[in-house]
């Protein structure tokens, strides 16, 4: 761990505005085993940065499958529910046409009925009320025809929803599987990922110095993208993306100091201190 005077490490990450120096160049060569460079702490925090994004980058693929497959399951659950109440509607639509058509028979059988005993009456009034008997259940026929038309025009529609709710089951279950399967895959295959690079993280971040330690979790936690350590890119804070001087470029190019944003108080390194390849290598 290095042990610096506190007035050469005046890391002032919550003072944004203040550049911090955590130079040691009094550093004797018997020294040199205990001190850590500061090119070197902000190598070490880079790492450290990069291993953490990917274990970040890790967690949102894995984070947003779980939803995913459970907003499928509730439309697979829906659709079901959906095919069921239209199956009962339709059965029930099936009976009153059944019923309809056995009411029309009953009718025709009394209409057979009533014609024939119109054949054998002894009056007038009794043949007259025969008839009469005869005309309503001609209109009860004609009714129930009506209403049976209109229950197979409501059969049909409704056969075509459940027709196009079946097709749409058929693709949501088809969608469903392939997305769990690629849940499985992925938990099974970042798991391991994921234990490996905590412990690369846990020992990239026990050989930064305390203070750094603070100040990097505390950047990293108020930070929405994670990010603590950033590189320069287009001359602009890779975090904020606010323009850094060409002179406080250069100083950060020159890795004596741990120069943090003046904007957003990340700590900023430039994009050669380790190429983002040679990063993950070590990583993973
Ligand atoms: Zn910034």
């Amino acid at each position: 761990m290095a042990k610096t005077k506190a007035s050469d490490t005046k890391l002032a990450v919550e003072n944004t505005a203040e550049e911090t120096k955590v130079t040691s160049k009094k550093s004797t060569p018997s020294s040199e085993k205990k001190e850590i460079s500061v090119e070197d702490k902000l190598r070490a925090l880079y790492r450290l940065q990069t291993i953490d994004s990917e274990i970040d980058r890790i967690r949102t693929i894995r984070g947003e499958l779980p939803l995913e497959v459970q907003d499928l399951e509730d439309e697979v659950v829906g659709l079901e529910t959906r095919i069921n109440n239209f199956t009962e509607e339709l059965n029930g639509l099936e009976d009153q046409v059944m019923a309809k058509k056995n009411q029309i028979k009953d009718s025709q059988a009394l209409i057979t009925k009533y014609e024939e005993q119109q054949g054998k009456v002894r009056n007038n009034r009794e043949y007259d009320s025969l008839t009469k008997e005869i005309e309503f259940q001609g209109l009860e026929i004609q009714l129930a025809e009506k209403k049976a038309k209109e229950f197979r025009v409501q059969i049909d529609q409704k056969s075509v929803f459940v027709d196009k709710a079946k097709g749409d089951l058929e693709e949501r279950k088809a969608d469903l599987a392939a997305k769990k399967a690629e849940l499985d895959d992925i938990v099974a295959e970042t798991q391991k990922d994921e234990e490996k690079l905590i412990t690369k993280s846990e020992a990239a971040y026990s050989i930064i110095e305390t203070r750094l330690q603070y100040a990097y979790k505390r950047l990293r936690s108020n930070a929405r993208n994670g990010l603590a350590v950033v590189t320069v890119q287009r001359d602009a804070c890779g975090g904020c993306f606010n323009q850094i001087p060409p002179q406080r470029q250069l100083d950060i190019r020159t890795r004596k100091k741990i120069i943090v944003c003046e904007y957003c108080g990340r700590i900023l390194v430039d994009p050669e201190i380790e190429t983002a390849d040679a990063a993950i290598e070590a990583v993973v």
